[in-house]
């Protein structure tokens, strides 16, 4: 069938994904967003001098971990040597040595690192998706390009939804990509005015998942000290616990 190449494409084959499995598959052959097909196609054959016998992945970048999961953990968009070069989000950067590492202090991840598709990483409770999933210039997708990419996320979201009880939004733009999840999949409106997005910030609605907001993993957070592994820590015990997830 042919790759969804329209917002309307988009739509419907979203839509019909049956599971996780499917909804990976048809996400991984998107091409609705010029700009970004364009972009993770030239990062992809130019690479970084670093990665240069590699193989890009190149491709939209599907969600990763337990289909049964309780957390969720929604980041803004792939990095271009990261998730579009391994195929597996947070895969292969600075970020993902960041966010793995506390994933497996938390008892949530088999393994500190992730590195590449085939290393073993398993999740256990936990999946992980963003909200564009395609890599962006700048890591700054464009109000289109987020919108023609949100029913993926919704997607996965619904196909989640009897398991789901809490979503990490890492940083201020999934923080906001939450709020259409809320309509789109559960059927409520989202609140006004919305909750400011901060670290530690906390919302809870009727009968949907808990959000809960953290700094996003990236260098620019880590390295600074903005964002430092004891806060990881405490952002994901606050998230097992309000899911239900033992230790
Ligand atoms: S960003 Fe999303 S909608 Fe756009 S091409 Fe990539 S996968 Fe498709």
């Amino acid at each position: 069938m042919a790759e969804p190449r329209t917002p309307a494409e988009v739509v419907a084959r979203a839509a019909r994904a049956t599971d996780l499995a499917d909804l990976d598959a048809e996400v991984s052959n998107c091409f609705a967003c010029p700009r970004l097909v364009a972009w993770r196609e030239e990062v992809a054959r130019t690479k970084r001098a670093a990665f240069r016998d590699q193989e890009y992945w190149g491709r939209p970048v599907p969600g990763f971990g337990a289909p049964d999961a309780r957390i969720a953990i929604l980041g803004l968009a792939p990095a271009a040597h990261g998730g579009n070069r391994t195929g597996r989000i947070f895969t292969g950067d600075r970020s993902g040595d960041v966010l793995f590492a506390a994933l497996y202090r938390a008892g949530l991840a088999n393994q500190p690192t992730s590195v590449a598709a085939d290393d073993g990483l398993t999740l256990r409770d936990t999946r992980i998706f963003a909200a564009v999933r395609c890599a962006p210039p700048d890591n700054k997708p464009t109000p289109t390009e987020r919108d023609t990419c949100a029913p993926w996320l919704h997607r996965e979201v619904a196909l989640l939804r009897p398991t789901l009880r809490v979503v990490v939004a890492l940083g201020a733009f999934a923080w906001a990509a939450w709020w259409p999840v809320l309509r789109d999949v559960y059927g409520q409106r989202p609140p006004t005015p919305r909750p400011a997005f901060g670290h530690g910030a906390h919302w809870s609605g009727t009968s949907v998942p808990a959000l809960l907001g953290c700094y996003h993993v990236s260098q620019q957070n880590t390295f600074t000290g903005r964002l430092t592994p004891a806060m990881l820590d405490d952002v994901f015990a606050r998230a097992k616990r309000l899911a239900g997830v033992d230790d």
